[in-house]
């Protein structure tokens, strides 16, 4: 799954109606999406879906935060995918963020940061696999 990647708006910027702004930033990029869903989180699953983090100082406003509205979870293509989309999205921290990054654009602080991008293969096939079945990509 090395051409694929994982992200969702995150209820931030859902809810200031930066979607269509990102969405753009990221076919502009290059990426072509491949699966996509409005959806919001229980806290339960939001915990799943951050479950390694759970040892984290962060974990339990994380879960709040991620459940608290509706997302946009989407699956895109590229080459390069996770890496270059790491690299559209910029640092974690917006304060660290590359100037024209989506985070650095639309981040509101260090947990409100917009969005989220798979960090490897692996995860991007796991947290893909965690929102679609097959017959949603396509
Ligand atoms: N996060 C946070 N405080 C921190 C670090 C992370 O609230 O000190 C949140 C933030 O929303 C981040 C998510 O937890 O996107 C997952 O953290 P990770 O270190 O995996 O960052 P990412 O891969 O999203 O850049
Ligand atoms: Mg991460």
């Amino acid at each position: 799954m090395s051409n694929l990647t994982f992200t969702m708006i995150k209820p931030d910027a859902f809810e200031a109606g930066h979607s269509g702004a990102i969405i753009q930033m990221i076919q502009d990029a290059g990426f072509a999406i491949k699966a996509a869903k409005l959806t919001k989180l229980s806290q339960e699953r939001a915990g799943q879906f951050y479950a390694v983090h759970k040892a984290r100082p962060f974990y339990g406003e994380l879960c709040d935060y991620m459940s608290s509205g509706p997302i946009i979870a989407m699956i895109l293509e590229k080459e390069n995918a996770v890496a270059d989309f790491r690299t559209l999205i910029g640092a974690t921290n917006p304060k660290e963020a590359a100037e024209g990054t989506i985070r650095a654009k639309f981040a509101t602080s260090i947990e409100a940061n917009a969005i989220h991008g798979s960090d490897s293969d692996e995860n991007a096939q796991i947290e893909g696999s965690f929102f679609f079945s097959q017959i949603e990509v396509f």
